[in-house]
């Protein structure tokens, strides 16, 4: 008791606190926005937001508040039933942020918000859309909820201009019950990210899956032949487990993109590898 937990090696990591990221820190507060990357004390956010001169600068908001209607075991963030409506004004205070940021990409995700008709898919919608508006070279990516397979809500955000469609399958299809909240599932997830590349077939389609949670190699496999399609992308995150020998599968089965390592979150340097890597 009263022990602090010490954190292995390969888990540290040094938070650079550039002009950047003071820049960024200071907006948010302003307009009083939230991102994963503080909300989550992500290990990286000196790197993604720092950018520099060879970097990327990245930074993933939230939207539509940080209370969700879900309860994922793995997650930490708060639950309700009726969270707070939404702010109407924030789709375009994020384009007003972010274009004083001078960011090269950014990631917008959210909570899941069964409470509200479309899951939030307009209000996604016309965050891009006000991005765009301000700076049509900026690269957009949004990470959705699964809309509870709803395939208008996807599609409402797949045509509203953004670059990449992210959703998280999180977990091999065997541990989907004992991993995600009950209104999840691995086929339901499948389905939005098929849909989003039907609909836009220019879209890159991304999704991520959590290793070390007791799934097996072949679970692992057959997870990956589950989710491939042309051009689609994909991250391995958390426990230390093969990273190296996932990643060289992934790419190994035709996967765009495979990042896998113990600091790797569906947003890790997302500019930096769809920038540089897959969208030119
Ligand atoms: Fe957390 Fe997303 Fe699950 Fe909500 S849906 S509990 S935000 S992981
Ligand atoms: Fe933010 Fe994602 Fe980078 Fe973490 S990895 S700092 S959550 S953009």
């Amino acid at each position: 008791k009263g022990e602090r937990l010490r954190l292995p090696p390969w888990l540290k990591t040094e938070i650079p606190i550039g002009k950047n990221y003071n820049k960024l820190k200071n907006t948010l507060r302003d307009l009083n926005l939230h991102t994963v990357c503080e909300e989550a004390r992500c290990p990286n956010i000196g790197e993604c937001w720092g950018g520099g001169e060879h970097a990327t600068a990245t930074a993933t908001i939230m939207l539509m508040g940080d209370t969700c209607t879900r309860g994922c075991r793995f997650c930490s963030v708060k639950t309700a039933r009726r969270p707070p409506p939404l702010d109407p004004d924030e789709p375009y205070h994020t384009a007003q942020a972010i274009a004083a940021w001078g960011l090269d990409y950014v990631v917008l995700t959210s909570v899941d918000r069964d409470d509200i008709a479309d899951g939030g898919a307009e209000h996604f919608a016309k965050t891009v859309s006000n991005i765009k508006e301000r700076n049509p070279k900026l690269l957009v990516e949004c990470l959705t909820p699964d809309f509870r397979g709803d395939l208008a809500a996807v599609e409402r955000v797949a045509l509203s201009g953004l670059d990449v469609y992210a959703h998280n399958v999180e977990t091999v299809r065997e541990l989907q019950r004992f991993v995600r909240d009950p209104k999840a599932n691995f086929d339901q997830s499948l389905s939005v990210l098929k849909h989003a590349k039907k609909v836009n077939p220019a879209l890159l389609t991304k999704t991520s899956i959590m290793l070390g949670l007791g799934e097996s190699d072949q679970q692992i496999h057959n997870t990956l032949t589950g989710v491939l399609t042309n051009k689609r992308a994909l991250e391995f995150i958390y426990k230390r487990t093969k990273f190296s020998y996932w990643e060289k599968v992934g790419n190994d089965m035709g996967f765009a993109y495979t990042a896998s390592g113990p600091l790797v979150r569906s947003s890790y340097k997302a500019g930096e590898f769809f920038l540089k890597n897959l969208l030119k």
